[in-house]
């Protein structure tokens, strides 16, 4: 089976870093100790770094002179470089592609509806193990897992871009590339750390990791995180269409993924993601399929449409026809929304630009 057994994702050695990052507790502990640093004066440094947004300098000047050059010298404040940023016309999206220390490209892309309410959609793993056919992402195949540091650099490094917009991070989503929940010990240590009111202080409503549905990782997740959100992406509740378009499918089928959901139930509202592509899963017995799936569950369904990428062979819904099938869903008593797509114009949808800039790179494109 393509993507699902072949690699285990959670057991590959860990990218080493050239020194000690500011997301590393221990070694911060080891400065502070050296340095005879009172923990508040450290939880004000923390502060600034994480919840004001501020350079490593800036954090420094929290601490006594005497007791800077230590910290200084032992950390390094940013983990990823800034590759490229493109900024959309058309609602101010931004897709940022950060190069890590190993030459890899990731994505990470700010979202800014006019609620105001940023969002910032980060990256688990570079390139994915899961092979879905309508993502980019899933076209590049897997090298490796990030770390705490490279997840949690990507919110920190965003906070700083739009800090001078009056902006914040306000909703993290775990959509970017990647399978969050086959890179679980360093995806649940970031959640922890983004909703902890010594680090990021996020609410735990306003973090959300979403998988294609590995069954163990959601229990895990239910468990572990219960303030978190999770979702689902389903995209069909036919399970012939669904190992189709999702390999994983065929591992997790849909009876053992509506057992979790079911168990899931007291733990807050799941988000159930569902894409919509001509004559796959829009038709009238894909629209059964899914109301019988969904029965009573306490979810919310978030309906898609389809950004069309090199390589892919599938065929989006058209709007109109989108519209349609919420209605009817709607009719049915069922609690759904249909997204509107943001940043169009520069690929904001996982996995786009950087399987682009790699063709480019290929000369294959
Ligand atoms: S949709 Fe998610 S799990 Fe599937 S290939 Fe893309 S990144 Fe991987």
């Amino acid at each position: 089976m393509e993507g699902v057994d072949e690699v285990d994702t959670e057991n590959l050695p860990r990218v080493a870093l050239p020194m000690a990052t500011i997301y590393d507790e221990e070694a911060v502990e080891v400065l502070r100790k050296q340095a005879a640093v009172q923990p508040h004066t450290l939880k004000r440094f923390r502060n600034v770094l994480f919840k004001q947004a501020a350079g490593l300098e800036e954090a420094l000047e929290i601490l006594p002179v005497e007791q800077q050059a230590g910290f200084r010298e032992g950390l390094q404040a940013e983990v990823l470089t800034l590759h490229e940023a493109r900024v959309s016309e058309i609602d101010g999206a931004e897709k940022l592609i950060f190069r890590t220390v190993d030459d890899h490209l990731i994505e990470t892309v700010i979202l800014k509806p006019e609620s105001g309410r940023t969002a910032v959609c980060i990256s688990s793993q570079v390139g994915c193990a899961c092979y879905c056919s309508f993502c980019a992402t899933g076209l590049m195949g897997f090298s490796r897992n990030l770390s705490v540091a490279e997840i949690l650099d990507q919110v920190r490094w965003v906070n700083r871009r739009i800090k001078t917009e009056g902006r914040s991070v306000r909703n993290v989503v775990f959509m970017g590339m990647g399978e969050p929940l086959l890179n679980q010990a360093a995806v649940f240590e970031a959640v922890e750390r983004l909703v902890d009111p010594a680090w990021f202080n996020l609410s735990g409503s306003h973090v959300t990791v979403s998988t294609v549905g590995i069954a163990p990782g959601m229990r895990a997740f239910t468990e572990r995180l219960p303030t978190c959100r999770l979702a689902l992406s389903l995209h069909s509740a036919r399970q012939s269409v669904r190992e189709r378009i999702i390999p994983q499918a065929r591992k997790y089928p849909l009876s053992v993924l509506k057992e979790v959901l079911e168990k899931a139930e007291t733990r807050g509202t799941v988000m159930i993601e569902y894409i919509l592509l001509k004559d796959l899963t829009d038709r009238p017995e894909d629209l059964t399929a899914l109301v019988d799936f969904l029965g009573d569950l306490p979810v919310h369904l978030n309906l898609i449409p389809f950004n069309s990428f090199i390589g892919s062979n599938l065929e989006g819904t058209s709007y109109a026809n989108c519209t349609i099938f919420c209605n009817k869903l709607k009719n049915k008593g069922l609690k759904v929304t249909l997204r509107h797509s943001l940043g169009v114009d520069i690929m904001a949808a996982c996995g786009q630009l950087v399987q682009h800039k790699l063709k480019i790179d290929k000369n294959i494109d």
